[in-house]
């Protein structure tokens, strides 16, 4: 077992390549694996307690967990994420009313994202950095989901983490600056023109694409730069289609959430947009011009 870690890590200091998959040792994979999980569930914990109070206002670290319906503050033996859910049948241990499932829902995404994350990107800071930025959307897309606003707080926190990524990706700032306008701004320009249609049709104040989105993707598109932000858009925006329409079928209501859908475009974007954008770039028939304009962004 040892003698397997040993190996990985000179296997690991070995690679220094950028989002090359790492050929672990299959026992020390084995073995990562689940801690990864287990971290990962262990933090989305937290992000439920994000999720709920940062839009009520509450303080995230001063008040203990408590049932919503009774007050009765969780025991210590029922914090465990998932499996305490599972004990208790998804039921308060006090006064059994009904525990949301969106508890161990959002803490088994966490985990599986960041599981994700180190299949893609092996131990290493930009593994980091995409478990950071991979919470972080989980908050926004979650928050948007349950009040239809996102906080700014949280999208500042992203667009923060441009700067070290900038340096573990690497990426260029040329790259980065051009990613946080080139979807942003047009998200912006669509938002104000359909307000303005909006109120001459309806008289009602808001956008067909509101100010939130936008923001979110100016901070994703800092992170991504242009490569990943481009994809992330269409792919968010294609979810956005196909969720907006079964979701009006199921609730009436034309107004969704459109963060959940480009929260996970960002997520595609952050871990193959790259690559996507390259295969998409090699295949336009002018390779002459493509080169042209490839060596003015790159
Ligand atoms: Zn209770």
């Amino acid at each position: 077992m040892y003698q397997n870690i040993g190996q990985a890590a000179m296997l690991f200091a070995a690679q220094t390549g950028w989002k090359e998959w790492r050929f672990y040792d299959l026992g020390f994979f084995l073995a990562a694996v689940p801690i990864v999980f287990i971290y990962g569930i262990c933090i989305g914990s937290f992000l439920n307690v994000v999720i709920i109070r940062l839009p009520r206002g509450e303080s995230l670290i001063k008040r203990a967990s408590h049932c919503m319906n009774c007050g009765a503050k969780i025991r210590i033996i029922d914090l465990i994420p998932i499996f305490s859910w599972l004990f208790l049948r998804g039921k308060c241990h006090s006064c059994g009313e009904k525990i949301s499932g969106r508890y161990p829902l959002v803490e088994a995404l966490n985990g599986l994202l960041y599981v994700a994350n180190f299949f893609a990107f092996g131990f290493s800071l930009n593994m980091v950095m995409m478990c950071i930025l991979t919470s972080l959307l989980v908050v926004v897309a979650f928050m948007d989901w349950d009040t239809l606003e996102m906080d700014l707080r949280i999208l500042l926190l992203i667009a923060l983490m441009a700067i070290p990524i900038h340096f573990t990706w690497p990426m260029e700032l040329s790259r980065q600056l051009i990613g946080a306008v080139c979807i942003a701004l047009p998200f912006f320009l669509i938002g104000e023109i359909s307000r303005h249609y909006i109120k001459k049709k309806t008289g009602e104040d808001y956008r067909g694409i509101e100010l939130g989105d936008t923001y979110l993707m100016a901070a994703a598109g800092l992170c991504l730069g242009w490569k990943g932000i481009v994809p992330a858009a269409f792919i968010g925006i294609l979810l956005a289609a196909i969720g907006g329409i079964i979701q009006k079928k199921v609730t009436g209501d034309s107004k969704f959430a459109f963060g959940p859908y480009l929260c996970f475009g960002i997520w595609i974007g952050a871990m193959f947009g790259e690559e996507l954008t390259n295969w998409y770039l090699s295949r336009l028939p002018q390779p002459e011009t493509v080169s042209y304009y490839s060596a003015l962004f790159l």
